[in-house]
């Protein structure tokens, strides 16, 4: 879950770093097409900011019209538009690799790479940052730029900060770092899940940063790993930072709305009066759980074998616990905070650490291959903690997890029972908290209308 003071530019991570799949998708021409012809002219303004048109590969070539920062020189504004080559590191990248994806082949460049103080930091090649190339009509450089994930200039005040390179008159190169001030756009996507919710996430051009984070507001009401269904919908405000047209981060959710199996999940980021940060739902109670649904945590890969081999959990008779099939080493993580009551093996359930939390409830994780590192009898852990890997020790068929949640040592199911929830709004927070509401149920609204009227478009075709 997030920290404590968001959106506003406090939160402690106000960027997130965008990964691969974060790079926009192309919408569906025939989707804004149905929303124009039903002369939903707001909504599609509001879309319009959702997708600036790119293919979904690594490497992209387009011709744009560059809005230069005030760093460029006079002659470069009047010669025509260069060409923007693109492309994201990727893991055992070299620069000769990024300089060959981009199709820069300037003399004597890569010589000065290696050996300028002040370019050097193209070295540090993490992956998922970008590096950009601009090249004229004869294919020349004009400038090459590589942006740094935004770090400590970003959490004081939203900045973007890349390093440039550019040939100078002697047939030289110069190396100068910038920042300039990204812009944050408030964007709305909406999606309705048919196979998997990454599939209707990439349809609605959401970075993965933020369908993240929708999982984790929801971490505490939702078990995504088994709940999801064809379906589904959500709707959602985030921020997106901006720079150039790129979107150089993704900001944080502001609101949303998650329709699962028909109930309907709300969540809106909120900052109380004593500055404490954090998400609730349109009625005001804290979206934060005292445990999370699942202990494997919902990724792009566990989306797939969750969905696949489980659609519907299986029987809760004579079972006592909720399968989760996972490949042999998935991480397992606590869904609460509590003590290490029992690490070890037990007859049948193979290795398996029972974790004793608040009150009469405990958990256990059964089948392990191995525990975490070092962990024993009588430690704390802290909800999202580490504490073993998934395995098929004991009585088991394949790898999986065997997750029991017991009250008063009594196996109970998990996905039935309501779970205890953290801290309610206080009576003096209650005014601004439906202020807020207020300001964003109307785009959730929005979006509810825009899906009603596609689906009533394509009923009606
Ligand atoms: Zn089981």
């Amino acid at each position: 879950m997030s920290g404590k003071q968001h959106p506003d530019s406090a939160h402690p991570y106000p960027f997130l770093p965008m990964t691969p799949a974060d790079k926009p998708r192309h919408r569906h021409i025939t989707r804004s097409f149905l929303f124009a012809a039903a002369g939903l002219f707001l909504t599609a303004a509001a879309l319009a900011v959702v997708q600036p048109a790119q293919p979904p590969e690594p490497v992209y070539q387009a011709r744009q019209t560059l809005d230069l920062p005030a760093t460029g020189s006079a002659t470069e504004a009047a010669t025509p538009a260069p060409y923007i080559a693109s492309t994201r590191i990727r893991r055992g990248d070299t620069v000769s690799d990024l300089l060959h994806r981009l199709g820069v082949n300037e003399e004597g460049l890569l010589t000065f790479l290696t050996h300028d103080e002040g370019a050097r930091s193209i070295y540090k090649l993490y992956p998922g940052r970008t590096v950009q190339a601009a090249l004229n009509d004869q294919g020349n450089m004009v400038w090459l730029r590589y942006a740094h994930t935004p770090g400590a200039a970003m959490k004081s005040g939203i900045q973007s900060a890349w390093l440039e390179i550019r040939p100078d008159a002697k047939n030289q190169f110069t190396a100068h770092e910038r920042t300039t001030a990204a812009a944050r756009e408030t964007r709305v996507a909406e999606g309705e899940i048919t196979s998997s919710l990454f599939g209707a996430a990439d349809d609605a051009d959401l970075p993965d940063a933020i369908t993240m984070e929708m999982v984790d507001i929801l971490g505490s009401r939702i078990d995504f790993l088994k709940d999801l269904r064809k379906g589904d919908r959500f709707r959602i405000v985030y921020d997106a930072y901006m720079h150039d047209g790129e979107q150089v981060g993704s900001g944080h959710i502001r609101a949303l709305e998650f329709i699962n199996k028909d109930k309907t999940y709300s969540a809106v980021w909120f900052t109380d009066a004593q500055g404490q940060g954090g998400y609730y739902d349109f009625s005001g109670a804290s979206l934060k759980g005292a445990f999370l649904r699942t202990a494997i945590k919902f990724t792009r890969i566990s989306s797939r074998f969750g969905m696949r081999k489980h659609p519907i959990h299986q029987k809760w008779t004579g079972h006592k616990g909720v399968d989760y099939a996972a490949p042999s080493g998935t991480p397992i993580h606590a869904t609460a905070d509590g003590t290490v009551e029992f690490i070890g093996w037990q007859n049948g359930y193979g290795n398996i650490i029972v974790l004793k939390h608040f009150g009469q409830y405990s958990t256990a994780y059964a089948h392990q291959s191995r525990f975490a590192k070092g962990l024993k009898k009588g430690d704390r852990v802290q909800q999202g903690q580490l504490i073993g890997y998934v395995g098929s020790t004991g009585w088991a068929t394949g790898p999986h997890l065997h997750y029991e949640f017991r009250i008063a040592k009594k196996q109970v199911d998990p996905l039935a029972v309501d779970l205890p929830v953290a801290r309610p709004l206080e009576a003096a927070d209650k005014k601004t908290f439906a202020a807020q509401v207020e300001h964003y149920q109307p785009q959730i609204q929005m979006l509810a209308r825009l899906q009603d009227s596609r689906v009533d478009l394509l009923a009606e075709r």
